[in-house]
């Protein structure tokens, strides 16, 4: 099963361990992230559990910081709170000194509640209703990338009726193909995300002769888990052409913001490496006079997320099939983008024992429940854990509770400790919003 157009032979349990080094295998304790062993995490907390490395967060934004000093090139990151919205993780990054992209006005409040100003926060997505656009207008949000004519009209019309004016800047489809698996794709003139690059200066001339908006440069996400920078240098070529273009024709830019999609290795495809993407970001905009921002989700959190989870049975049915207490209403990416993720037992004899195919799945009733089909795993007796993979970006944050099936706890492992950061939901707070007719 191949994750978002990567088809390689699939990595055993060795490579996968030996690709990342927030993991160790120790004889003893078993598999552990950061130096703390998952077991010790399972024993106090219990499975299905989300353990995050707060060292690997940090380890990744300094890495990505640093590609961009070193090119001499000023970046102001914002974490795209979609990707893992835990308000720990939120004030992780924004310790860092990152600010936040946020896509619904309940994303802005957590950024807000994790510490980060509202003048840190830009507002992105196709689809803002008023309420949304007037909440984070009052509350002094400072960047919104519109995304159609329609929306700027909106965005003015709500901004003249607070007495503010907004800072704008416009979403330009830049119609690349980011190589990247189609649900998931953003930068095509078919996909509904941005505006048509013809339209970008009328539309921009328009906005600047609104009331209620003041439009500050152009912004671009052409997808996510892109593994190559060549979508990305013919995307912020035709950013750069048009800072130029509206520059030439009296506008002001001030801004470009070159969005996120960064993509991390899943199998053993090599993610994508943050000092090449700086050198192509320094090569296009070199000379351009704009402040530069970026919106990087996945990059940051993927790769230190795990779903620690609990082989409930192992049931041999002509195939092999390895029964989890962890399911698709936990870990979506699978059911839903047919997503590849790294699967480790935790115990060090299973992970040196001989392996044969199994399918990992979850107990919920749907076909789709499944993790991986035919991978090469040992036999594992019931009880038995495993480590779920690359889980921190698209994991917990998609997760509903479907099958009534309770949210898992999560747990930071930080400086070789770890605390609960979400206790697990109790059955009674599943329906503790329900209301029975006439009572
Ligand atoms: C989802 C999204 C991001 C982050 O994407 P990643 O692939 O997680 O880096 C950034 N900007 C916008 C507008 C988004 O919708």
């Amino acid at each position: 099963m191949a994750d978002m157009g990567f088809a390689g032979p699939e990595p055993d349990l060795q490579d996968l361990l030996a690709a990342r080094p927030q993991l160790e295998m120790h004889a003893q304790d078993g598999l552990c992230l950061e130096g703390v062993p998952l077991n010790a995490i399972a024993d106090q907390h219990g499975t299905p559990v989300w353990v995050y490395g707060a060292g690997t967060m940090r380890a990744r934004f300094v890495a990505l910081r640093d590609a961009f000093k070193a090119e001499g090139v000023p970046m102001h990151i914002h974490y795209a709170v979609k990707a893992n919205d835990h308000l720990a993780i939120l004030n992780l990054f924004h310790e860092q000194g990152a600010g936040a992209d946020v896509v619904s006005i309940g994303e802005f409040l957590r950024a807000r509640k994790a510490g980060i100003a509202a003048a840190d926060v830009v507002y992105s997505g196709v689809g803002k209703s008023e309420a949304e656009l007037e909440a984070a207008l009052a509350a002094g949000i400072g960047q919104i990338n519109a995304e159609s004519a329609e929306e700027i009209e909106m965005i003015s019309a709500v901004a003249a009726r607070l007495g503010v004016v907004a800072n704008v800047a416009l979403r330009m489809n830049p119609d690349v193909d980011a190589g990247t698996h189609a649900k998931i794709t953003t930068g095509l003139a078919e996909n509904k995300f941005g505006i048509a690059a013809e339209d970008i200066l009328p539309l921009y001339a328009r906005a600047a002769a609104l009331p209620g908006v003041r439009p500050v440069g152009i912004t671009m996400h052409i997808g996510s888990q892109i593994l190559s920078t060549e979508p990305y240098r013919l995307a912020y070529e035709k950013g750069a052409e048009m800072v130029r273009a509206l520059r030439d024709a009296g506008q002001s830019v001030e801004v470009l913001d070159l969005g996120g999609g960064l993509g991390i290795g899943y199998q053993d495809e090599p993610g994508l490496s943050p000092s090449a993407f700086a050198a192509v970001v320094r090569q296009v905009t070199d000379g351009l006079g704009v402040r530069l921002m970026m919106e990087p989700g996945r990059y940051l959190t993927g790769p230190a997320g795990i779903l620690l989870a609990s082989v409930i049975l192992q049931k041999q049915a002509g195939k092999r099939f390895l029964v989890l207490d962890a399911a698709m209403n936990d870990l979506m990416r699978p059911a839903m983008y047919e997503a590849w993720h790294g699967i480790l037992p935790v115990d060090a004899a299973s992970f040196r024992a001989a392996a044969s195919p199994a399918d990992v799945v979850g107990p919920v009733c749907e076909s789709a429940d499944l993790f991986a089909k035919d991978r090469a795993l040992p036999a594992l007796k019931p009880g038995a854990r495993v480590a779920l993979l690359d889980a921190g970006a698209y994991g917990a944050v998609m997760s509903s509770a479907y099958n009534a099936r309770p949210r898992p706890a999560a747990v930071l492992v930080d400086n070789g400790g770890f605390q609960l950061i979400t206790r697990r939901q109790a059955p009674e707070e599943l329906w503790a919003g329900e209301i029975l007719p006439g009572a």
